[in-house]
């Protein structure tokens, strides 16, 4: 018999559990296209006032989401800055640009893991432009930092990126795609993380266990063009309360969060204890550093253990289907090699 698979890739790796499905069957449903499915808008006020915003809008994935508050935010040509590494510049095909026509900034990690530095962004932007000058309009922060190892930017550090970005005239769009365990790690409610964001996208398809969807908010007259964008861009569904239906149960599962952030620290230590040169997580991400990417990923995948490259090192995320048992089982697979 070969071992169970143990799948760290991603927190999206996750299936619905029965108690999911079942909401997803029993879902009251309408079209949501035409007016308004009635799971749909319920989750919609949910996500809004968990993120203390005007409004939110259901997007099948968070690049949409993210895509749709750039194409608002941006007029093109129009540069706008976001962290080295963020999600909007590495991992949705230039999509910033192509569709939203902006020209990208990539600020470095001065501030801390995954954060610019205040004065960084100050700078910047710089002063005010002639009318042949280049406009800056939007600054773009991501909490937690993906590529940063799931790195928590702190309220007050959250604050000071806002001011300075409302201080030189910029908008401010907050990746928040693991917002939740940012929540969790700092003990904050999301709602006090979105402080000065003008919009947000957050992810259900996450660490929180539902299939699909993502939400993308802010006030009321954004969330009124984006469901407009949402429907040119093909996301606009119709008996979308059976996806939503998913996402409500998800949001009952933020503070079990807290478990994945238990367990990527176990499995930090535990590497680190084998001689791994990894990270300390503050959330449900841990990347090793290894001689050879190819090989360390070939030797976990021997075992059964599964992860992912990111700029090369080795990307391990815990999640709601992986147990603390497992986590221990990955060392004595390790210890037997
Ligand atoms: C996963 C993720 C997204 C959205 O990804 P989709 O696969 O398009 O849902 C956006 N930002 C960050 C930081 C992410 O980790």
């Amino acid at each position: 018999m070969t071992a169970a698979i143990i799948d760290l890739r991603s927190d999206t790796v996750t299936r619905p559990d029965e108690r999911m499905r079942a909401a997803m069957a029993a879902a009251e449903v309408g079209d949501d296209v035409l007016d308004h499915d009635p799971t749909m808008a319920k989750l919609e006020e949910t996500v809004a006032g968990l993120l203390g915003v005007e409004s939110a809008l259901w997007v099948p994935s968070g690049s949409m989401g993210n895509l749709i508050a750039l194409m608002l935010h941006l007029k093109r040509g129009d540069r706008f800055l976001a962290t080295k590494g963020s999600h909007v510049l590495a991992h949705e095909q230039g999509g910033a640009a192509w569709l939203a026509g902006g020209m990208p900034e990539a600020l470095p990690w001065g501030g801390g893991p995954g954060r610019p530095a205040p004065e960084t962004v100050r700078h910047a932007i710089g002063g005010p432009q002639p009318y042949f000058g280049l406009y800056t309009t939007l600054l773009c922060l991501e909490n937690t930092h993906n590529a940063a190892s799931g790195a928590v930017t702190p309220l007050d550090e959250h604050t000071a990126l806002v001011t300075v970005a409302k201080q030189g005239g910029l908008a401010v769009h907050l990746d928040g795609a693991r917002i939740w365990n940012a929540s969790v790690a700092l003990g904050l409610p999301p709602s006090a993380l979105t402080v000065g964001a003008d919009t947000v996208q957050v992810c259900l398809s996450k660490g929180l266990g539902a299939p699909v969807g993502s939400m993308v908010a802010g006030s009321a007259a954004f969330v009124a063009e984006a469901r407009r964008v949402r429907k040119m861009l093909g996301g606009g569904v119709r008996q979308g309360g059976v996806l939503a239906a998913a996402g409500l149960v998800a949001l009952e599962n933020i503070d079990s969060l807290a478990e994945d952030h238990t367990k990527a620290t176990a499995l930090a230590d535990g590497l680190r204890e084998r001689g791994w040169d990894v990270t300390r997580p503050d959330t449900n991400i841990v990347l090793a550093t290894v001689p050879d990417l190819e090989q360390a990923l070939s030797q976990l995948q021997g075992v059964g253990v599964l992860a992912v490259p990111m700029d090369g090192r080795v990307r391990f995320v815990t999640h709601r289907d992986v147990a603390a048992d497992d986590i221990t089982e990955v060392f004595r697979r390790l210890d037997k090699e």
